[in-house]
């Protein structure tokens, strides 16, 4: 624990070959969504819409997650790379067009990978707080508290420990440029999809219902797929990432969404990406497009994934009867045989 706390106060470069030596002394803000232009294309007067889970929002919103207004420039950054490593590591991304390459789909997903540390790695060291805001109440729910955050704990150490070993192994990958072991499924769009969010999902239940695996056995490392909705010069493209003999559930987890039509694809992404990721931003005028049934379904599926008291239903992935995305599928590309 006394090593996750110094991680966090410390702003470490999480390159592998960081040092004192190596690093520049400054940290940038690491954009995680792709590209940095990215987000301009779905921002409006120079903003996007993200989640707010203030505090002060939650007790006005009786608990529910509501979205809020972010200038470009603040939107989905972490301090985890040193302003050198993050440009020698991410110039494939960030300097040439998206063509999902091995190399780009691999950089994507390492990208995802540090991101999800450092912010587990930020949840760990805030659990103190969390552990003090039982203050006042009556001893059950004293009791009932801790005994969820001690569960939540052991989920997120347990996740954390899962995410220590999966980037030693993209380390190793990425300073010997070996791409090749990375499986991708891309869903290229027509038009730039209103929604862009990268984040890993640790798969449970696929698009079909069935069970995947059990995410209460923490001594097995969970499987991951990484997902990237990002957007290009006129249209865009869903990245879908695992290593097949690592994650072998997230094989059958993508083969359900290849069962999918391409006009059940757009809503069945919005599903997940509302389902599994809070580093999610939108155009404003498409979100205020959604009626307010939507917007609170949308909005549901969000503050299930964040709150430890919630469990998802397997049911969780298909169709809602809501139709929310305005684009459509252009073309699929797998270095997979389904
Ligand atoms: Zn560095």
């Amino acid at each position: 624990m006394n090593e996750l706390m110094s991680f966090n106060r410390q702003k470490l470069c999480l390159h592998p070959e960081s040092g004192s030596s190596k690093c520049s002394n400054k940290i940038v803000h690491a954009h995680t969504i792709q590209r940095a232009g990215s987000l301009k294309r779905i921002a409006e007067r120079g903003h996007v819409l993200g989640f707010d889970c203030r505090p002060s929002t939650l007790n006005r919103t009786s608990g529910r997650i509501d979205v809020k207004s972010v200038g470009i420039n603040e939107a989905s950054t972490f301090n985890g790379f040193c302003s050198r490593h993050d440009n020698k590591t991410f110039a494939p991304l960030e300097d040439k067009p998206f063509e999902a390459t091995d190399q780009q789909c691999f950089l994507i997903r390492y990208r995802a990978i540090c991101r999800e540390l450092y912010q587990k790695a930020t949840a760990l060291s805030a659990m103190e707080f969390l552990r003090s805001q039982d203050r006042g109440r009556s001893v059950p729910k004293q009791v009932y508290w801790q005994d969820l955050l001690d569960r939540h704990e052991l989920g997120q150490s347990a996740g954390y420990r899962d995410l220590v070993a999966r980037k030693r192994s993209f380390d190793a990958a990425l300073l010997t440029e070996s791409f090749i072991d990375c499986s991708y499924y891309v869903i290229w769009t027509r038009k730039v999809p209103n929604v862009l969010a990268t984040f890993g999902v640790l798969v449970q239940f696929d698009f079909h219902a069935n069970r995947l695996q059990d995410l209460s056995d923490l001594q097995k490392q969970l499987d991951a797929v990484y997902v990237s909705i990002i957007a290009c010069e006129d249209r865009g493209a869903v990245v879908f990432s695992w290593l097949d003999e690592q994650d072998a559930a997230c094989t059958q987890f993508v083969r359900s969404l290849n069962d999918l039509d391409n006009e059940e694809l757009p809503d069945a992404i919005t599903r997940l990406v509302f389902e599994y990721s809070e580093n999610t931003f939108f155009r404003p005028s498409w979100w205020e497009n959604l009626s307010q049934e939507k917007r609170d379904a949308l909005l549901d599926r969000i503050t299930t994934a964040v709150d430890p008291s919630k469990a998802r239903e397997p049911t969780c992935l298909m169709s809602d009867g809501n139709s929310y995305a305005a684009w459509s599928v252009e073309s699929r590309h797998t270095n997979q045989e389904f």
